[in-house]
């Protein structure tokens, strides 16, 4: 049926036209549309006009020079009140739409099917441009029924080729042919084209000799621009990382098949079924044992000091024509580091300083970004780093279907994700970012307004963090306050723990809920990250905690770790002044301790892990001495475990009377008197590693122990941690206790927002 309507300008009563009008600025609550309806009334045209998250939205059809007429008046009929900062139009598909309509954004149906995820070229697809006979060879923008973008083309729902940016390009005889012949394997493919009627891409052999030659080139994939680099040439990846900011942390390396993977990666059986899913993630695996001492100088500048690197297979077939042209090429979103992906026209005025990067670009606009997924093997299973193209929106599997409620959750501070409940389902949105900058902060409002827009979910109560000052805390009260929703505010680990029994669907069952991070605003204003929870039903009492650490300089102690191990060594040192560790002077820090304003506490498993890093690893394998990236320091311990090593570092469980509910606390003191005393005995710093990360996980399976829940669930961005995770599912394996895997719901601030959804309809219900 939207085969002819799609595509057909025609009308009984001559020619028609259709255009989508986009006005951004200060243009809701002041009667532009009342004004805009009046003006299309006049002119004769019909459509509708509505307001959206970036601004008006508005689908106008009539004769053209009416239409034309209409745009040039569009910008004068903003009432005094408003301002119009831009006005965008593009062909639309003429909808035969009768009168001219104000719709209200409650008009929107709530959608009840989930949106479609995008998904990496198909095999088939991947033969026919391979194919000098078919007449999509070479077309490197060929998709089919079950491969090519979706979520990141839709520009609403359900999924048909007019709610797409593909409904700019009308199909030729031969693609209209396959898309209405029910035995074609194209029938209904709303992505359909080919080189005659679908997009282009433009400057691929220039963007191809530029990136063999050694050059950063930019090139516009699925969810937004990103920056290639070949993977086989030191100076190409220093260049992009000169280009994009961004010094330490690993970047990904796309291969064109399993071959060329092993060159970087071991690849196993589990790997490989990975990195060929239709979602294409990156894929963490641990380096080749047997790598070339070019590839070694070039891994060490990917993902420097790690023991592992991330790999992922051609995202679409443009991208294998790259990879299959050049070889294994490095592949990081196109933006300044802590800005989210570029994905609009950004590209004419780049986001990095150098604009003499060459570009390789297609005309298929992108409607919202996407970054891609990162994803890592835990044991037997597939642990989420981050989600985003090909596994969001993920459906999120709540103990009852929504029962009617609508609401909007929106994540922390850093790796922040929304999630959603419009009445009919619930959905964990992608991967935004870090909200440090004004960008990023940008990109978030426009997103949380788009996935509203895009689910039809008008919230009624809006969750956040706990944390007074992070934006999205301010921002969803605000949002809250202006359409009289009720507010949730969820404290950062309990969020967690919700999270973590869904995917196992503990929904009902009591649970030991372990949650380790690198810091989260506690309920009693101190920084949490080292705790454990007796937890059931979206509440959670505390029954463990890590033995307090101070952070002297407060936030500097995050960037500087040296700081919390001069905090340690001093808080050792007042009750055994004889101690000391090697290259810690003491008293240096002696003016920041008497001050408490200027050295919090916390009980962070990560500053730990911190700690833990500058005395095992030592200066000359940190960087600076200063954290390139959140999870460094504990990355580069990971790294450094020998897995042969035997022993463990004692981290105690002590009762702990203090606290109301809170039963036990771990002592770091004679895990850090231990590391101190192997450090100054020389032990190899492998044995040390792995000693910490033993020790930790003992830690962990002692109160486990103590516990009466017999289920445990893991999550907080320490549990990203293989090593770790693996030690403590080992431990647990010849007991009575069975352990949640980390899975699709990522365990970092990444699957906040789902803990809080669940959380806020636990509230709701009781309530
Ligand atoms: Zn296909
Ligand atoms: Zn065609």
């Amino acid at each position: 049926m939207n085969g002819e309507r799609e595509i057909s300008q025609q009308s009984a009563g001559g020619t028609v036209g259709a255009i989508r009008v986009t006005v951004r600025g200060t243009v809701q609550g002041i009667g532009y549309r009342p004004a805009l309806a009046r003006l299309a009334t006049r002119l004769g045209l019909a459509g509708w006009v509505a307001n959206s998250g970036r601004g008006l939205e508005l689908h106008v059809e009539g004769p053209p020079d009416r239409l034309a007429a209409f745009e040039q008046r569009c910008r004068s009929t903003c009432p005094p009140e408003g301002h119009v900062d831009a006005i965008q139009s593009a062909p639309a598909v003429v909808q035969l739409e009768s009168g001219f309509q104000i719709r209200d954004r409650s008009d929107v149906a709530e959608v009840d099917t989930p949106v479609p995820t995008d998904r990496v070229t198909c095999p088939i697809c991947r033969d026919e441009i391979a194919d000098p006979q078919n007449r999509r060879h070479g077309y490197w923008l060929t998709t089919c029924s079950s491969c090519g973008p979706r979520y990141t083309i839709l520009t609403g729902m359900p999924y048909e080729r007019y709610a797409t940016t593909l409904h700019g390009f009308p199909l030729c005889d031969p693609c209209r042919a396959e898309y209405e012949n029910p035995e074609d394997r194209r029938f209904h493919a709303q992505t359909i084209g080919c080189p005659n009627c679908g997009p282009q891409v433009v400057d691929l052999p220039r963007g191809l000799a530029a990136l063999r030659a050694g050059e950063v080139v930019a090139l516009k994939g699925v969810g937004g621009y990103q920056l290639l680099a070949r993977a086989d040439h030191t100076a190409a990846i220093d260049r992009l990382r000169q280009v994009k900011h961004r010094p330490w942390k690993p970047l990904a390396i796309m291969v064109a098949d399993v071959a060329q993977a092993r060159r970087f990666a071991s690849v196993d059986g589990t790997a490989e079924r990975h990195l060929i899913s239709a979602a294409g993630p990156i894929v963490i695996l641990p380096r080749a044992p047997d790598m070339t001492a070019k590839l070694v100088a070039c891994s060490e500048r990917i993902g420097p000091g790690l023991n592992s690197l991330g790999i992922l297979f051609p995202t679409s077939a443009l991208h294998q024509r790259v990879v299959e042209e050049v070889g294994p090429v490095i592949v990081s979103s196109a933006n300044l580091e802590g800005d989210p992906i570029a994905f609009r026209a950004e590209i004419a005025d780049p986001p990095w300083p150098d604009a003499a990067v060459p570009t390789i670009v297609h005309n298929r606009p992108i409607q919202r970004p996407l970054d891609d997924s990162v994803v890592r093997a835990m044991g037997p299973h597939l642990a989420v780093i981050r989600l985003a193209r090909g596994l969001a929106p993920l459906p999120l599997p709540l103990a009852a279907p929504p029962q009617g409620e609508h609401v909007l959750a929106v994540g922390g501070q850093q790796k922040v994700a929304i999630a959603l409940v419009n009445g009919r389902q619930a959905i964990l949105g992608p991967h935004i970012g870090d909200l440090a900058s004004l960008a990023a902060r940008r990109r978030f409002v426009e997103h949380v307004h788009d996935l509203l827009d895009l689910y039809g979910c008008h919230p009624t109560v809006v969750a956040h963090d706990a944390h007074p000052d992070y934006f999205t805390t301010r921002w969803a009260q605000d949002f809250a306050a202006q359409r009289g929703a009720a507010v949730v505010s969820v404290q950062h680990h309990l969020a967690h723990a919700a999270s973590s029994v869904l995917q196992p669907g503990w929904w009902n069952t009591p649970v030991l809920a372990v949650t380790w991070d690198g810091s989260g605003w506690g309920s009693d204003g101190m920084i949490w990250g080292g705790e454990a929870w007796s937890y059931s039903l979206g509440a959670a009492t505390r029954c463990c905690r890590l033995r307090p650490l101070r952070l002297p300089g407060g936030e500097a102690a995050i960037h500087e770790p040296w700081r919390i191990v001069a905090g340690l060594v001093a808080e050792i040192r007042a009750n055994d002044p004889g101690f000391t560790a090697l290259g810690f002077p003491t008293g240096a820090l002696d003016p920041v301790f008497r001050q408490p304003l200027l050295c919090p506490v916390t009980t962070s498993i990560g500053r730990l892990f911190d700690a833990a890093a500058v005395l095992i690893l030592g200066p000359d394998r940190l960087p600076g001495r200063r954290v390139g990236y959140e999870g460094h320091f504990a990355a580069l311990l990971e790294s450094a475990c020998d897995p042969q090593a035997e022993g463990q570092y004692p981290l105690p469980l002590v009762p702990h009377r203090g606290i109301a509910h809170l039963e036990w606390e771990w002592d770091w003191e004679p895990l850090i008197r231990q590391i101190v005393q192997d450090q100054q005995a020389g032990l190899p710093r492998g044995t040390m590693a792995m000693r910490f990360h033993r020790g930790l996980a003992m830690a962990l399976v002692a109160l486990v122990q103590r516990q009466p829940a017999t289920r445990v669930t893991l999550s907080g961005g320490v549990f990203q941690n293989q090593m770790l995770v693996q030690l403590i599912a080992q431990a647990l394996v010849t007991t009575r206790y069975e352990m949640a895997w980390p899975g699709l719901i990522p365990v970092n601030d990444g699957g906040l927002a789902a803990g809080q959804t669940v959380v806020a309809l636990a509230t709701f219900r009781r309530g």
